[in-house]
């Protein structure tokens, strides 16, 4: 049976050029890039491509880039990292309440260590007001923590709006951009972007890599203590197959990225069309435009995502209800609440997330095996039948 892979923002497979460009860093170039023997020189030289690739990315220097486990170290290490250094100055932290887990539970773990976060609410379409945060500064304020990009909903935030405010009050501004690299442009001094998290997996680079970029003269603790790696900021030995990976993956992504964002947004397009005008009482999520080219988030009313998914599967298509840890637990989406979706619609969501590899002809299968699927699961709805009911009273 064919497999259709829509679930582009819990993970993407790695790239085939990626793959090749990392393969010697297994049993050929294996030194220690500390030590200082030949192979362990080509080890070192490979970690400062991929610094440099990844900095010219985001336009950075290759000095403000380090590398992580992945997207929630980075969200850990900036937060945390930023909580600890400047807590003479003051314990107040801004954030929203749409942010991945690795931000929302982190802020949570200071908050019990004595730390004020303020969670600023979103609108209907999850776009936070630059006005809110405005208002929400303190003269104890040390951070505020805005996403670049929704991975559930892929509504894009007003960034460069928010880096400016931040810089006016002297501020930290830092932004998981896990979901946007490589889909946004970004620029970290145009943004004023302090610091920026990434993860590997979410660009064609392997699980388990990520980096921080952390803006010169921004001072923050560290978070993993030992030995001396990365400038003495983050220890560890370097992962160097997958720091090669991320830098290639990166780049490509980046280089790639108009003519990339050009075809997904016309399957993104084709897709949300095909099912808002072939099934009735559902409705996007997110904004309209703001939006990052490969999500499409839908809500169906009078049914679970979580049957949606399990009917998918068994045609072949990969797909998600929220983000993944979301379909972990029974609670809804804390993005679709926040958005103002009662709880009834929050779990009847299903997010399609796009890649540059997804065809129209994957696109149109799932046209035409969602709505049959949508339809025997709300003919075992009571919900479903108590509104055709009242519908045909009407
Ligand atoms: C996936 C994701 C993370 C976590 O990244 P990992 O590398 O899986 O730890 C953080 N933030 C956002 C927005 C994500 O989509």
């Amino acid at each position: 049976m064919k497999s259709i892979y829509f679930d582009n923002a819990a993970t993407t497979p790695v790239k085939k050029e990626v793959f090749d460009e990392i393969k010697p860093y297994f049993m050929d170039f294996y030194g220690n890039p500390s030590s200082i023997y030949d192979i362990a020189k080509e080890s070192k030289k490979a970690i400062d491509k991929a610094r440099k690739q990844v900095a010219d990315a985001i336009g950075a220097l290759p000095e403000e880039i380090y590398f992580t486990a992945g997207g929630s170290e980075s969200d850990n290490w900036a937060i945390k990292g930023t909580a600890d250094a400047l807590e003479k100055k003051g314990r107040h932290i801004i954030t929203t309440k749409i942010e991945h887990h690795a931000v929302l539970h982190t802020c949570e773990f200071l908050e019990k260590h004595g730390y004020e976060i303020t969670y600023l609410p979103v609108d209907e379409f999850g776009l936070v007001s630059v006005q809110d945060v405005k208002s929400a500064i303190r003269p104890d304020t040390i951070l505020i923590s805005v996403m670049f990009a929704n991975n559930e909903i892929g509504t894009i935030e007003p960034i460069a709006k928010i880096g400016k405010i931040a810089k006016e009050n002297g501020i930290y501004f830092h932004t998981d951009a896990v979901q946007a690299i490589g889909h946004v442009n970004i620029d970290v001094n145009e943004m004023n972007i302090d610091m920026l998290s990434m993860s590997g997996h979410k660009l064609g680079a392997p699980k388990g890599v990520g980096a921080l970029y952390i803006r010169k003269g921004i001072k923050i603790s560290n978070l993993i203590h030992g030995g001396a790696q990365e400038k003495n900021k983050r220890a560890g030995t370097e992962n160097v197959p997958a720091i090669v990976g991320l830098g290639k993956a990166v780049e490509i992504a980046v280089s790639e990225m108009e003519e990339a964002n050009k075809k997904i947004t016309k399957l993104r397009d084709r897709l949300i069309e095909g099912i808002t005008s072939n099934i009735s009482n559902c409705r996007l999520n997110g904004h309209p435009q703001k939006r990052l080219p490969g999500n499409a988030n839908i809500s169906f009313e009078f049914i679970e995502g979580e049957s949606m998914l399990l009917l998918l599967n068994m045609k072949g298509i990969c797909a998600s209800s929220g983000s993944a840890c979301t379909s972990g637990s029974l609670d809804p989406s804390h993005v679709l609440l926040a958005i103002g979706l009662p709880h009834e619609k929050a779990h009847g969501s299903l997010r399609i997330t796009l890649s540059k590899d997804n065809t129209q002809e994957e696109v149109d299968y799932l046209l035409k095996e969602l709505p049959p699927i949508v339809e025997r699961l709300r003919q075992m709805s009571p919900l479903y039948e108590e509104y055709i009911k009242d519908k045909e009273a009407v």
